[in-house]
């Protein structure tokens, strides 16, 4: 059911012609700094730009009791008040065509010392082709890609014939139970589709995450008796030895699971924090480390979780010294990896999609990282789409997304929409100048 030239066309145009605004909203939404439980203010402003659109608002709190009942939510080691999630559903008169989610990610990442960066990480500034910010490509240009594509259908003098939710979920980064959330509270749809930073890319196939805590146990003593005490830090060193083993183990297969055989180094244990002892002074009593690894999809939660704790059981100072306390716990993402099989609709719309704007095929890859795509496709068996712009460091000091990769993406999901829900004329043309102002 491709669409007509002309129709194209017009959608096509309708994105450049709104695309100076869309870039001005996508700065002001990097302004808010958005960190884990710090989302409102970035919540509240989405909130407004869905209302003002005339979608039909949800907005609610994470409830911890609720996830804790969902096999895939993350540890909650935070305060959940007011942390919301925020859902426009944009309902066609009569729902002819397929339903759609477009979904998106509002947390961000620590910036890391401010030092580091060029300007402020909140400033959004913009040098050439590039807009500067954390969370300017991981993902708010996706997310407010979403609404200007929408926009664009709009400005054309189309109304899709399918029903729409916009989501802007929290704890992408960390949990994955903003999305989460919002399927436990009843949105489903034929398609997702998540604009995260892919490179003008397809997301074939990811890993799933783990996220926990090592706690390595000491035995204080005065440092001019050190030979008697046991000193947790030291000890931390061969913790961290088993878990590399593991992380090697676990890449060593690469080549039995399907689509991560070319990648270097598919499974990445990150240690991305460490902390322990109490001064200078005493041999320290402990150490505790937070670290993240990846699994392949396939593999559940629970089996990788169980190799992780065997590999620590057992450990000992180069196999000689006196054996070592290392008690892992669970803080945060306990989540399985997913393939987008091959073949369906969805991908066959979007592919047809970015063929019209970019003039070439779409690329698929596999990425070995977490994304909310198995929220959708492992839970609720939606085909999930994470496809979106071309970005530099993200997670990264000067974390930047292209602009015009923005906005041949922000093309796509608007073509998209279209050939996804379907469209009808709802303007004739000169009514199709208000209706343009009217939506933005
Ligand atoms: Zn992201």
């Amino acid at each position: 059911m491709a669409l007509d030239p002309q129709l194209r066309d017009r959608i096509v145009e309708a994105v450049d012609r709104a695309f100076d605004e869309q870039v001005a909203f996508t700065q002001e939404l990097v302004r808010h700094p958005s960190l884990r439980t710090d989302e409102a203010s970035a919540q509240q402003l989405l909130h407004a730009a869905m209302a003002g659109r005339g979608f039909e608002m949800d907005r609610w709190e994470l409830d911890p009791a609720e996830l804790a009942t969902h096999p895939g939510a993350g540890i909650v080691e935070v305060s959940y008040d007011g942390v919301e999630n925020v859902v426009g559903t944009y309902r066609p008169e009569v729902e002819r065509g397929r339903s759609l989610i477009l979904n998106g990610h509002v947390d961000v990442v620590p910036t890391g010392p401010e030092q580091g960066w060029t300007g402020s990480p909140w400033d959004s500034r913009i040098e050439g082709d590039w807009l500067y910010g954390r969370g300017a490509g991981d993902m708010k240009a996706g997310l407010v890609a979403n609404l200007f594509a929408f926009d664009a259908l709009r400005t054309a003098g189309l109304a899709p014939t399918g029903r729409i939710h916009f989501q802007s979920v929290v704890e992408e980064e960390c949990t994955g139970n903003g999305s989460l959330s919002a399927l436990q509270r009843g949105y489903v749809a034929d398609a997702v589709l998540i604009p995260e930073p892919e490179e003008d890319m397809l997301v074939r196939a990811n890993t799933g995450v783990i996220w926990f805590r090592v706690r390595v146990a000491g035995d204080p003593i005065h440092p001019r008796e050190m030979a008697g005490g046991f000193n947790a830090i030291d000890a931390a060193y061969h913790v961290i030895g088993r878990l590399r083993e593991l992380e090697q183990e676990w890449n060593d297969e690469k080549h039995r699971h399907r689509h991560f055989e070319d990648l270097d180094h598919p499974i990445n244990l990150n240690l991305g924090k460490i902390q322990g002892g109490d001064w200078g002074s005493s041999v320290p009593a402990w150490c505790e480390m937070d670290l993240r690894i990846a699994l392949y999809p396939g593999v559940s939660a629970e089996d990788a979780w169980q190799q992780i704790t065997d590999k620590l059981a057992g450990i000992t100072a180069d196999g000689a010294g006196s054996p070592i306390s290392a008690t892992a716990t669970r803080t945060g993402f306990f989540a399985q990896g997913y393939v987008l099989e091959e073949g369906g609709d969805a991908e066959a719309a979007l592919r047809s999609s970015h063929e019209t704007v970019f003039g070439s095929e779409l690329h698929s890859f596999t990425t070995p990282g977490y994304l909310d795509g198995r929220v959708f496709v492992q839970y609720a068996d939606i085909p999930a789409l994470v496809y979106g712009p071309v970005s530099e460091a993200i997670h990264g000091y000067d974390e930047r997304v292209s602009i015009e990769s923005v906005r041949r993406v922000t093309k796509t999901i608007a073509l998209f929409i279209a050939e996804w829900c379907g469209v009808e004329e709802v303007a004739s043309e000169p009514e199709r100048e208000a209706v343009g102002t009217a939506a933005r």
